[in-house]
């Protein structure tokens, strides 16, 4: 990899400082820049669309902290109510009335979401839905899709994407067989595999969990049909349909894929924009399912930090935020995500650089493929067919042009309320030469 070292000279001395006190210098592996080779950039500060390294470059940020910055970086009025909070206190290990105005402000929001649960992470998030959904069934098995992510619970980190893809590793080490046993892998959109799985050994099915987009192995659509063919499914055999929108919930759409589809989950997964940049999670869904948990029900679940009322303000006002005068901000957002998928689509066809660009609402990505016809609609598909040495030149080439990309193939992009025209022209300027450098 041709990187201009001085470049990023700052950040290769922080990077080294890292590695001395914390593993692979960093505490979440994508973070390393595996996926693109070098060495990782060091951010300073985000204003907007934008952050600046430590070396005092500026880039157009397509990562957005993977998806939680909606508004873009240190949106004023998120960052006034952040300080104002920390004045009157930052945790009480009590409740406060925001939890309940954001509870009630997602439930509007989201259709299939009667009552919901505060945790600090998606993976939190994901753990208790599925601790919900065998304590509702009294079954064990727990279905999930080859290359989806759903964070790093014992139970899921079974041919998982994210940090796992970039990395190529197998399933991880201190995860217990007997408890990856109970976790069965099916290649995403498989709907056939899943009805036989079903027509085996359904009354055993506690769960089915899926990304409703595959964004963890980059940036796969659902086919027609195949995420209501699992909710038809689920339904037809008791078991807990569990859509994952932790990146996709207030990205797509101000509902999340469910309420683009119309799709009518029973337990559904949150995380990222709900806490507008701050450690948030939850899982929600149907008041029957939500009622079994402790207090109101016998499943144990709890936080120390849970529903803190920094990660609440936070997310509250960056949803009030995008979602006012009817959504106007959001909107925007999305109209300058398809300016930039369809820009990038052109300019793969000039340019005959084989590509596959996906986008719903404000988010998007693109795979370089290695053959013109090639097609990526499930794992085993991106891990023949994704390019990862054009994408790792590629992210360098538009680092160095100020554009900050997600450093792995296997990652989806996003685009803020706070990024403009201007942007995705300049953003487009760059590829463009990137591209005629490939
Ligand atoms: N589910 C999905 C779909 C995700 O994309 C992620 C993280 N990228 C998680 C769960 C885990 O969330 P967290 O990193 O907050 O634990």
């Amino acid at each position: 990899m041709s990187v201009a070292t001085e470049r990023y000279a700052r950040s290769q001395a922080n990077f080294a400082a890292a590695q001395a006190v914390i593993p692979g210098g960093v505490n979440s592996p994508v973070r390393a820049f595996r996926g693109v080779g070098g060495t990782p950039i060091f951010f300073d500060r985000g204003q907007g669309a934008y952050v600046w390294d430590v070396d005092g470059n500026r880039y157009i940020d397509y990562v957005l902290s993977w998806g939680p910055l909606l508004l873009g970086h240190a949106h004023p009025t998120v960052a006034q109510a952040i300080a104002e909070q920390a004045q009157r206190g930052t945790s009480f290990g009590a409740p406060t009335e925001l939890e309940t105005e954001l509870a009630r402000l997602v439930i509007d929001l989201v259709p299939s979401i009667e009552q919901i649960r505060f945790v600090n992470s998606g993976t939190e998030a994901t753990m208790s839905a599925l601790r919900l959904a065998r304590a509702a069934t009294g079954r064990r098995l727990i279905v999930k899709f080859t290359g989806c992510y759903h964070g790093h619970a014992d139970m899921l980190l079974v041919q998982a994407g994210s940090g796992v893809a970039t990395l190529g590793l197998p399933d991880s080490p201190g995860v217990p067989p007997a408890v990856a046993a109970e976790t069965i892998t099916v290649e995403y959109n498989d709907l056939d595999a899943v009805a036989n799985l079903f027509a085996n050994r359904g009354a055993e099915i506690a769960a089915v969990i899926v990304e409703p987009i595959a964004a963890n192995m980059g940036f796969v659509l659902p086919k027609p049909g195949f995420l209501s063919g699992l909710r038809e499914m689920t339904q037809r055999y008791g078991a807990i349909f569990i859509l994952d929108e932790v990146m996709t919930g207030f990205r797509v759409a101000p509902g999340g894929a469910q309420a683009l589809w119309g799709l009518d989950p029973d337990l559904t997964c949150l995380g990222k924009v709900i806490g507008g940049g701050l450690p948030v999670g939850a899982y929600a869904g149907k008041r029957q399912y939500m009622q079994l948990v402790a207090p109101a029900g016998p499943m144990y679940q709890a936080g120390t930090l849970s529903g803190n009322p920094l990660a609440m303000i936070a997310g509250l006002t960056t949803l009030r935020t995008a979602f006012a005068n009817d959504g106007a901000a959001f909107e925007q957002a999305v109209t300058l995500t398809t300016n930039l998928a369809n820009g990038l689509r052109d300019l793969g066809t000039r340019y005959r650089i084989p590509l596959q660009v996906g986008n719903v609402g404000t988010m998007f990505g693109c795979y370089f493929l290695r053959h013109p016809d090639a097609q990526i609609t499930n794992y085993a598909e991106a891990k023949a067919n994704a390019d990862t040495q054009r994408y790792a030149r590629f992210f360098w080439a538009m680092a160095e042009r100020g554009v900050y990309l997600a450093p792995s193939q296997f990652e989806a992009g996003f685009v803020s309320t706070a990024h403009t025209a201007a942007d995705i022209e300049q953003t487009l300027a760059a590829a463009e030469e990137a591209f005629a450098q490939l």
